[in-house]
């Protein structure tokens, strides 16, 4: 059987997400050494931008186009996918772990009656058969793992996983009118949009997250200033988010986002599990707290034990003068 690869690519606001050019990039990779297909299925309505974009980093692009999927709906997306699943007969499938791919790949998983393997971060052929590298336990453990000869995985992985290299290719184009009858149970009224951010949270190089220390909402200031100097993102703990101080999208953590930045700095976050398993695959990590026991201290590249309060505003005005002199 060849060692085809689909991945099922994500977009928001008319551009591909990072994520997907990330997998895109892993699995020509990985396409490339078995000698074998890469399949880029892209679902939606009115997706000719975006197919003209994945053709440079697929060998085909599989475009699923029609009115009726328009917003994404796990059931409408689920059976496009599902299609397409059976009929180009992909080795893996690969997703990203985005919300929407927290949605849509298990459901996908169990359509299938096929094995998920989700939040990963690395993958590699060995033997013939993937080795899937997946964190467990807030990152304290890196699990390999495999599949039975014959399953068809579907993996899903963070963002920032892998780098993006794109290849010029020019991908042949397949249009696919697939019969997608939408569930009847349900319909959508209306969307609205929540407040617009200036990058996407987990696709941000640079997150600045914002724990209890911060000791209140109108704190946050500061961390706002850092990230726009840096052109990145605030990021809060749950406590933080459980005081209604910040937004939930802006939650890290098991019950929050997966992220993995080139560079995540944690203020006044003690580090328990529950939220270092959201981020714990951050290229660099910086702590900033002012107890030395911290378990925040045993994940971080660089630790500042000190008052977040004096230590901020220097690092902002640093930072500032450092971007004057570049
Ligand atoms: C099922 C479940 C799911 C969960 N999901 C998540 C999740 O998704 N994300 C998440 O974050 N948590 C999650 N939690 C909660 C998690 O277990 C912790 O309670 C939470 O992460 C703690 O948040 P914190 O670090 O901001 O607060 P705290 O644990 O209160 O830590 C505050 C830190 O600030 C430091 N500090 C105080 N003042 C200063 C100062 N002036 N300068 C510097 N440092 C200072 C303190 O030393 C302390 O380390 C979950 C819990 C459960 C049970």
């Amino acid at each position: 059987m060849p060692n085809d690869i689909l991945v099922i690519v994500e977009y928001k606001d008319g551009g591909v997400r990072k994520v997907s050019l990330e997998l895109l990039s892993r699995a020509k990779e990985m396409t490339s050494e078995s000698s074998s297909t890469l399949y880029a299925g892209i679902i939606g309505y009115d997706v000719k931008g975006i197919v003209e974009t994945v053709q440079a980093f697929a060998d085909k692009v599989i475009s699923v186009d029609s009115a009726v999927l328009k917003d994404y709906r796990w059931d409408t997306y689920v059976s496009a996918a599902e299609q397409l699943v059976r009929k180009f007969n992909p080795s893996m499938i690969f997703g990203g772990s985005t919300v929407t791919g927290k949605d849509l790949f298990p459901r996908l998983a169990a359509r299938l009656k096929t094995a998920i393997i989700s939040d990963a971060v690395g993958i590699e052929w060995d033997n013939g058969g993937p080795r899937i590298r997946k964190p467990l336990y807030g990152g304290k453990i890196i699990s390999w793992l495999t599949c039975k000869e014959g399953v068809v995985p579907v993996i899903t992985f963070r963002p920032n996983s892998f780098a993006i290299t794109n290849r010029s290719l020019n991908g042949e184009v397949i249009e696919e009118s697939l019969e997608i009858v939408p569930d009847s149970r349900f319909s959508t009224l209306n969307i609205e949009r929540g407040g617009m951010q200036k990058v996407d949270l987990q696709e941000s190089d640079f997150i600045i997250c914002g724990g209890r220390g911060m000791k209140g909402p109108e704190n946050f200031q500061i961390l706002e200033e850092i990230a726009d100097i840096m052109k990145g993102r605030v990021a809060a703990s749950r406590a933080v988010v459980d005081s209604k101080w910040r937004d939930y999208d802006d939650q890290v953590g098991k019950s929050g986002k997966t992220v993995s930045p080139k560079v995540y700095v944690g203020c006044g976050v003690s580090g328990a599990l529950h939220h270092t398993m959201g981020m714990d695959t951050s290229k660099v990590i910086v702590a900033v707290n002012s107890d030395p026991n911290a378990p925040i201290f045993s994940y971080a590249d660089y630790g500042v034990v000190g008052d977040l309060f004096e230590i901020l505003p220097v690092l902002r005005d640093e930072l500032i003068k450092a971007k004057k002199e570049i």
